[in-house]
């Protein structure tokens, strides 16, 4: 196999780059929280934006289009030309330990034209401003020719409920399909059990019909797709089921790269590989299936999905499309 030092390889670039802005982010989101006024705008049903998301959103992509300026970056929020962006806010350094890395061989030529990040500033907004603060993830997803390839997801309140100072607040997981995944232990959920997790603040007739179906024996609501992703490879879940649509390609660009370098896998509920070009339609329109194994837990799980759920996935899609 050709190796390639990693000081000048595009993709461990803009990951490492990315590794030390979701930590600026990351303060960022913790600091608007310290000030108590959140700013809140409601952009539609269920679907909140607050100062942290614009502020750190507009440090990521501030900082990354100036080291990157030939890359698309897509972020969630759509902010105000007018915007003060705080110099504090730029981030121009690199995670050294991400380039120490070797890229895999798959991703040396990958150009600037190949490559769309997708950023979440803010994942879990909605738990956020409820003050279930380790929800909250920020999410970097670095997709080349459509396919999601690169993640970077940053907890920014992690440890926030432990009563040691000493201890460290905020951590950072990334990872490269083909090389593995850093920052976190990786473990397996437990044998013999079926533990699911899905959304606390947007659920639906629907996906309790497929939960339901999956008779799990346990069931964890929580917010964030990102945080959902941690609790599938720390061991904590076996699945993150999500058959609904509203979950957006910068929810799910990090955690698929992350899931799937470590051998899991997230597709819709067909089962189809999700794609991350630049004209893409942002929306998961088939829902979101992410579990711990590709090879015996994704087809377990996608066997759950009944016609119904897939039908009726299928027909809001359609609907969307004639509208
Ligand atoms: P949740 O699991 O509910 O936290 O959702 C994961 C991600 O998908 C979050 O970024 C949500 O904002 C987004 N999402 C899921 N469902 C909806 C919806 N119905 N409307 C808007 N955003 C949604
Ligand atoms: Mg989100
Ligand atoms: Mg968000």
């Amino acid at each position: 196999m050709i190796w390639k030092t990693m000081s000048n390889n595009l993709v461990l670039r803009i990951l490492s780059s990315s590794v030390n802005i979701s930590a600026k982010a990351g303060s960022i989101v913790r600091d608007v929280m310290k000030t108590g006024e959140l700013a809140v705008v409601d952009k539609g049903v269920n679907d909140l934006q607050t100062e942290a998301d614009r502020r750190a959103q507009n440090c990521i992509i501030t900082s990354l289009s100036k080291q990157f300026p030939k890359i698309a970056i897509i972020g969630e929020e759509t902010l105000d030309p007018n915007d003060k962006i705080d110099d504090k806010w730029i981030v121009s350094s690199f995670d050294e330990s991400v380039l120490s890395h070797k890229c895999p061989e798959e991703w040396l030529n990958v150009t600037d034209e190949d490559i769309v990040v997708w950023v979440d500033p803010l994942d879990g907004t909605s738990e956020y401003t409820q003050g279930l603060l380790d929800h909250v993830t920020v999410l970097i997803g670095l997709s080349v020719k459509g396919r999601a390839i690169g993640g970077v997801i940053h907890q920014p309140f992690y440890n926030f409920d432990k009563e040691n100072d000493s201890t460290k607040l905020g951590r950072t997981i990334w990872g490269l399909v083909g090389l593995g995944a850093y920052g976190f232990q990786h473990r397996q959920p437990p044998v013999g059990k079926v533990i699911v997790t899905t959304t606390r603040s947007h659920s639906s007739p629907t996906i309790n019909a497929a939960i339901e179906h999956i008779n799990p024996d346990e069931v964890i609501r929580v917010g964030g797709a990102g945080h959902k992703v941690l609790l599938v490879i720390e061991g904590q879940a076996h699945a993150y089921v999500f058959p609904s649509r509203g979950c957006k390609k910068w929810d799910t660009c990090a955690p698929e790269a992350v899931l799937e370098s470590l051998g899991g896998r997230l597709t819709d509920v067909f089962g189809n590989q999700l794609r991350y070009d630049r004209n893409v339609e942002h929306t998961n329109e088939l829902g979101v299936l992410a579990t711990h194994c590709a090879r015996t837990s994704h087809p377990y799980f996608l066997a759950k999905f009944s016609d119904d759920i897939k039908a009726s996935l299928l027909s809001s899609s359609q609907m969307k499309r004639n509208n």
